[in-house]
């Protein structure tokens, strides 16, 4: 279930204080993603709250939603495109840059990622302030996508990503 899913998550992610800066509580689940069996249920968590049908494709965010945005995009028979950090990309991309949580940033998706009218499912392993996520869809409506959705493992919700991100929906397996 949902709160199995959530109990999972809050029993195994990794708080590293002061990192990548003096007072960020860093999140770390690739301990989560390194147990075989949790990681099994953190994608089936995810893909049993939208459904296969949902969506046509799934966008992940650099770098730790490439490794969500593969799994959840082989499991469910679609196909999966990165969202990447500037300059990271070979071909013609759309750009969005964004205040994050510890420092500024940009992303870039390559123009012709996706078919248009599309039905995406983005992925990121964190929901912190929504700069990020907020730079993620707009890059996916750029290019010619739908938004399907927008999913993370973790969302912090005292950084308020999600009314940020209004009227736009999020889902996270676990909210701190
Ligand atoms: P934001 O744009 O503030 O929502 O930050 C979200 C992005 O930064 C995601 O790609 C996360 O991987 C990363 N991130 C931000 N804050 C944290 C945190 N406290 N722990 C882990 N990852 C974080």
């Amino acid at each position: 279930s949902g709160a199995e899913v959530a109990a999972l998550v809050a029993s195994r992610v990794v708080d590293v204080p002061d990192f990548p800066k003096p007072g960020i509580l860093f999140k770390d689940l690739m301990p989560l993603f390194a147990d075989g069996p949790v990681f099994r249920e953190v994608i089936d968590g995810i893909v049993a709250h939208y459904g296969a049908g949902s969506f046509d494709v799934v966008a992940g965010v650099e770098a730790r939603g490439f490794v969500l945005a593969a799994a959840i995009a082989y499991a469910t028979g679609k196909g999966v495109v990165p969202i990447r950090k500037a300059g990271k990309l070979p071909r013609d991309t759309f750009a969005a840059s964004y205040a994050l949580e510890y420092g500024e940033a940009t992303l870039e998706v390559h123009r012709d990622a996706f078919i248009a009218g599309h039905r995406v499912l983005v992925v990121d392993d964190v929901l912190a302030t929504g700069g990020t996520a907020g730079a993620a869809l707009d890059l996916v409506e750029q290019a010619g996508g739908t938004v399907a959705g927008f999913t993370v493992v973790m969302e912090l919700g005292f950084l308020e990503g999600r009314a940020r991100l209004s009227p736009r929906t999020v889902h996270a397996l676990l909210t701190v």
